[in-house]
């Protein structure tokens, strides 16, 4: 292919948030021949699909770490970035309905607070006192966290991508990774649709096809897509701004505001593996009803559209990040099991950080490739 450059001194496979992450703090660092691919468009597959929170509230002191060094670059990334990526930390309130839900409530915001994370316990009248609309017959209680919120992934992976390019990064969409060759337990390079580049170091951040990626270097992932649901109702403004981001846990259901209405989702926990990204009417149904038994407000709401996005999940519900153990030069992030967006920032410079210095300051213990061996390491309890 003509104008096809054979080598470069990083390969990111993959073009969604954690890619062009990576990418920017790399050539931040100073490498000049860093390559992103991209087998569709940037951020159009997990990262576009998103509903964009931010948050502290955590049970893990490894993801509240990751959570607070990407919410310091979102709070200033029109700054650094140029790009208003529209954050608004209207806060986070997390409700528990089962006795044991709340028991783990009341742990969490204990490591919480150990981290300096603000984070309020509320009894069902305070919840009431505040926001009247939510139903509290049946809450144990909620946590709130004031400096949490949600932006717009779509252009936060923009203006990574924007100020990479400006360091000499190249992004090439519609370019399919098909294999990466390795010799002697190192990374020689990788095979694209457009041709081969010799390159020493490959870094997967394929999002849900991760494990494929991990595949085509004979290395074994425990990660799965999983189909996640999202309904947009039209107009509303029947619940009085500011409408924090709402998880009724025990059911995994959420909603938030999504100007001019209102957006909600919950997982199934019947659905299988698999890349299916079709609206389902019936699981819409089940939707309703719980919308409208935590917020009766939401029974006037009309739904406008919905769609489908792809969780990676792991067992543990933790991503996996760091070098494939056995193969010199392959890099991995993958398996954000629906944290991925809030933790870019800080796995992209993890990674620059492991690429560069071969070193981290952050534990990524919980985070690591042996860690499902062991029975010690605790996962994320966190997770809708
Ligand atoms: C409905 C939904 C709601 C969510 N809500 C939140 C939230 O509120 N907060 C939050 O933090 N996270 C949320 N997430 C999770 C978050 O979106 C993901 O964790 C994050 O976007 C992962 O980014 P990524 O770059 O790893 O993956 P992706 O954005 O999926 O990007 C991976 C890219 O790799 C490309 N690719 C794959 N294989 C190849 C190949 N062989 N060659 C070249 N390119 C390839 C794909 O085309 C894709 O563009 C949500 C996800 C969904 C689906």
């Amino acid at each position: 292919m003509k104008n096809w450059k054979k080598t470069a001194e990083v390969a990111i496979i993959g073009g969604g948030i954690m890619g062009v992450s990576a990418a920017y703090y790399l050539a931040r660092r100073g490498v000049s021949d860093v390559i992103v691919l991209e087998k569709e468009l940037l951020a159009q597959a997990s990262t576009g699909l998103s509903v964009g929170g931010i948050r502290q509230q955590f049970s893990n002191p490894a993801n509240i770490r990751l959570s607070q060094e990407s919410i310091r670059v979102y709070e200033r990334f029109e700054e650094e970035f140029g790009v208003d990526i529209k954050f608004r930390q209207v806060g986070y309130i997390f409700l528990a309905r089962k006795e044991d839900t709340w028991n783990d409530f009341l742990s969490s915001v204990e490591t919480q607070r150990q981290h300096d994370v603000p984070v309020e316990v509320l009894s069902p009248e305070d919840i009431k006192q505040r926001w009247s609309y939510l139903n509290i017959d049946d809450l144990k209680g909620g946590t709130f966290g004031p400096k949490d919120g949600y932006a717009d992934p779509y252009l936060a992976a923009m203006g990574f991508a924007t100020s990479a390019r400006k360091f000499g990064v190249r992004i090439e969409e519609k370019t399919e990774v098909t294999g990466i060759n390795i010799e002697g337990g190192r990374v020689q390079g990788i095979e694209t649709a457009k041709g081969s580049i010799s390159v020493p170091v490959v870094v997967n951040v394929a999002g849900p096809w991760g494990g494929e990626v991990a595949r085509m270097a004979g290395s074994d992932l425990p990660v799965k897509p999983y189909r996640r649901q999202v309904f947009m109702t039209k107009s509303f403004d029947a619940i009085p701004k500011p409408v924090p981001l709402v998880i009724d846990q025990d059911v995994t259901f959420y909603f938030r505001s999504e100007e001019p209405g209102i957006i909600m989702g919950m997982s199934d926990p019947d659905e299988p593996s698999s890349f299916n990204l079709n609206v389902d009417r019936d699981f819409l149904e089940k939707v309703i009803e719980v919308a409208i038994h935590r917020a009766p407000v939401l029974e006037k709401a009309e739904i406008l559209r919905g769609w489908g996005g792809l969780y990676t999940i792991t067992p543990d519900d933790n991503p996996i990040i760091g070098e494939v153990p056995g193969v010199k030069g392959l890099f991995s992030a993958i398996g954000f099991s629906g944290h991925g967006f809030q933790q870019a920032p800080a796995v992209g410079l993890i990674l620059s950080q492991l690429i560069l210095d071969g070193q981290t300051n952050f534990d990524l213990k919980p985070f690591s490739y042996g860690r499902f061996d062991k029975k010690d390491q605790e996962g994320e309890k966190r997770v809708v």
